[in-house]
């Protein structure tokens, strides 16, 4: 079954980051969807649902990809309350891998230099080769024996 990753930015700019199998339109049930998270939900109320921005960032993805996307934009976008409307991450498994500052963390052969957002929501990053080459490359790309793939790595 697809899933997507999906984000609402209220008015005053706080986030929800979620996952939903597709369409996400039934997880949302036009906001009704959220009355078990109360300050969502009391922004719902208060805003209405037409004024808040329903984005799907990522979709047709499985299950996995979904929660950890979901769990780096957590992180990402700061949307944990009292910042965003995320009270906490749903995927335990995941936020034991994940690791909150990245800049300096090696991946294989390369190094993060930094990492940011895209305009698509999806991070990428900026990393320094063992060889000393620098490069970019896409989270999803990011391997146990990353290299910039120019260089001969053993
Ligand atoms: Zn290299």
């Amino acid at each position: 079954m697809a899933e997507c990753v999906y984000r609402h930015t209220a008015p005053d700019g706080r986030m929800y980051i979620g996952i939903a199998q597709e369409p996400a339109t039934v997880r949302w049930a036009n906001g009704k969807g959220y009355k078990d998270n109360p300050e969502f939900w009391k922004c719902i109320c208060e805003v209405g649902w037409g004024a808040i921005k329903h984005e799907i960032l990522v979709s047709g993805i499985d299950s996995w990809e979904a929660r950890k996307i979901e769990s780096d934009l957590i992180d990402l976008y700061d949307t944990l309350a009292p910042n965003g409307f995320n009270r906490c991450r749903d995927n335990p498994e995941i936020n034991r891998v994940k690791h909150k500052k990245e800049v300096g963390r090696t991946y294989g052969f390369a190094t993060v230099l930094n990492y940011w957002a895209d305009h698509d929501g999806m991070k990428k990053y900026e990393m320094r080769c063992a060889c000393g080459r620098v490069f970019r490359c896409r989270w999803e790309e990011i391997t146990d024996d990353l290299s910039c793939d120019k260089c001969c790595r053993a």
